[in-house]
């Protein structure tokens, strides 16, 4: 329950208009505590607690009169007010009496009393919050498994940045309804504010592919479908005017063992002007080693540079959930792309057509880039051919199959023709055992964006730059870290040699036509850096997930420029808001874990 102070604003409005009597109902039962909660009421909500059709619309005046003396500073109205694409062209709060966002065609998309969910296990956590486990109560008494996103308060309640990220999540997906798109099923008005969303019970795709054995590797055709997918997912999304800019397997959720859902929609945008572009307007984390050059360079994001990303994801799912640009400090991946042309090379588990159609994704002009609708067709032609073994393989030095083990064709077209000594030894049934895959690094957001160069303070760095670093070594006959690229047309070329760990790299050059370090923009990829303050800020915002650029500035100044010292201050900070644990605390818990910020959170999570 809140303390009465803060919903003084409430009673105020309803005597206004004469609703005192709907006070304690829209309170506690609408769990109504902002004016802008109101977003998201529905008209059925208020019929719920009593209130009749003109007292809504009187309702409806007093908030709009409210607003209006609120709306220049209220920033949580301005997100939820004018970001929805639909919402612009579908409601004006003048001509209607309806107090939520526009309904969305498919469904109940709804304001959810607190006590109707009841929290579960841990699922995960990300930047501003962390997902359970749990089950509604549907007002039919029926109960549905779902995931719930709780966002992180610190003693002082949200952060702004998260509180508006969060908001912004739920705006977007509050208007999504795609069969491959996962599902918000309602808001949670309490405190925390949680997000109701549809539960994917086989968790992200990421840590299916990273799966250690007994777990079988997923089928070629599986994956393709998942391709797909995701295809028709990416191409609805870009038809309502959104850009994902996340797209990565850690954000394809297993609602079934054949349906991946796409989630988390925290950096997602719409796209506006002519030419359908985002352009970030300062420097904020994006993960790096996914991102189109334009992006990397001008922080521009369009639907083309979400099929950059696509081709990535695609690359993960062949590569076994590999870490892509793994070692590439993410200041030189810009230059690695456009400088000196690679690409990511061609898993070898990857059929030639299916990577054939990664290159085009990866072309580098957006324009020259497939759609999504032309990619489901370029999927549907480079879908490989399937086979069953007809006959049982005990052959020494042979792989051990039975007769109707299933047979993806990665290389060689003709189905007749496709012999068992061409099918590649971890495509099969895992059963015999030396084809294991070995479990690679952690591939979160924070990882990806841990890959920055080696701290300048003089210390060592922290321990997770390290570890992101390591190269995971499988077990004879399987793929290790693959090598990068140089040019498309000859993929599979040795490896470049990584710079030698722990030397510092230069950074990276201007490609022409992109402002020098003469220039006071810096781009909001941030891989141009002016100045050495600049870089180290750069450096810090890469090492701690969610931090701004003020954050990363005031945090360097604190510590005299000593960048590791500034990551690990951050760290602190980022653990004590997320717990309920003093500093030194924050500080002994990171210290345990190498200063890996997951891990000690899960730590404190599980502890409160
Ligand atoms: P960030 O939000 O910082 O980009 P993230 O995607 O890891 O990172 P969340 O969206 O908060 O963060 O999800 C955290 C984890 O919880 C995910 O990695 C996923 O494994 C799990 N998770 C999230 N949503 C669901 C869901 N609907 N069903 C099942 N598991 C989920």
């Amino acid at each position: 329950m809140l303390p009465e102070v803060s919903s003084l604003w409430l009673l105020r409005l309803l005597r206004d208009v004469q609703l005192a009597q709907f006070y304690r109902p829209i309170l506690e039962e609408l769990n109504v505590t902002r004016p802008e909660h109101f977003d998201f009421v529905k008209p059925e909500d208020l019929d719920g607690i009593g209130m009749g059709r003109p007292a809504q619309r009187r309702l409806a005046e007093a908030l709009k009169r409210h607003r209006s003396g609120l709306k220049s500073k209220n920033w949580v109205y301005k997100i939820l007010g004018g970001f929805a694409p639909e919402q612009k062209e579908t409601t004006s709060p003048s001509d209607s009496p309806r107090l939520s966002l526009p309904e969305p065609e498919g469904g109940l998309k709804c304001l959810i009393p607190d006590g109707a969910v009841c929290r579960g296990e841990l699922l995960g956590s990300g930047c501003f919050g962390v997902v359970h486990r749990g089950l509604w109560t549907l007002p039919s008494g029926q109960s549905m498994p779902v995931a719930v996103k709780s966002l992180r308060v610190g003693p002082e309640g949200p952060v702004g940045t998260e509180l508006g990220d969060f908001l912004r999540e739920v705006s977007i997906m509050m208007n999504l309804e795609h069969p491959h798109v996962l599902r918000l099923h309602g808001l949670v008005l309490g405190q925390p504010l949680q997000m109701v969303m549809e539960l994917a019970p086989l968790g992200s795709l990421h840590a299916r592919l990273t799966a250690p054995a007994p777990t079988p590797p997923l089928p070629a055709a599986l994956l393709c479908l998942f391709l797909r997918q995701l295809a028709g997912a990416m191409g609805y999304l870009g038809a309502r005017g959104l850009v994902h800019r996340d797209l990565a397997t850690r954000n394809l959720l297993l609602a079934s063992p054949r349906t991946i859902k796409v989630a988390d929609f925290g950096l997602v945008r719409p796209l506006r002007g002519t030419r359908g572009r985002y352009v970030m307007g300062g420097p904020r984390p994006i993960p790096y080693a996914w991102c189109a050059p334009e992006s990397l360079r001008q922080g521009a994001f369009s639907s083309a540079s979400d099929v950059w990303m696509f081709g990535v994801t695609l690359w993960e799912m062949f590569s076994g959930g590999e870490e892509p640009w793994a070692g590439v400090p993410p200041y030189l991946i810009l230059q690695r792309l456009e400088k000196d042309r690679a690409r990511l090379p061609r898993p070898p588990l990857c059929p030639r057509a299916l990577y054939a159609v990664a290159l085009r994704c990866w072309a580098p002009h957006p324009a020259d880039r497939p759609s999504f609708s032309h990619l489901e067709g370029l999927l549907q032609e480079a879908w490989p051919p399937e086979a069953h073994c007809v006959r049982d393989v005990t052959e020494p030095g042979a792989l051990r199959m039975e007769t109707g083990d299933p047979i993806t064709v990665i290389e060689g077209r003709d189905r007749g023709k496709a012999k068992l000594r061409d099918v590649p030894p971890a495509r099969a049934p895992r059963r015999n055992a030396p084809l294991q895959r070995a479990k690679v690094v952690s591939k979160s957001l924070e990882s990806v964006l841990s890959l920055g160069p080696r701290p300048t303070g003089g210390g060592s760095s922290p321990p997770e730059l390290r570890h992101a670093r390591a190269v995971t070594r499988g077990p004879p006959g399987l793929p290790s870290r693959p090598p990068l690229a140089s040019n498309p047309s000859q993929p599979s070329q040795p490896p470049r040699e990584r710079p030698p760990w722990p030397r510092r790299e230069p950074p990276a050059s201007h490609p022409p036509g992109t402002p020098g370090p003469s220039k006071a923009t810096v781009p909001s990829g941030g891989l141009s850096p002016d100045s050495e303050l600049q870089r180290r800020i750069m450096e810090v915002g890469l090492s701690v997930h969610g931090v701004t650029h003020q954050e990363c500035q005031a945090a360097l100044r604190a510590t005299g420029g000593d960048v590791v010292s500034a990551i690990r201050n951050l760290k602190v900070d980022q653990l004590f808001h997320l717990s309920s644990r003093s500093r030194a605390d924050c500080r002994r818990i990171l210290e345990h874990y190498r200063w890996d910020l997951s891990a000690a959170s899960r730590y404190v999570l599980a502890r409160p």
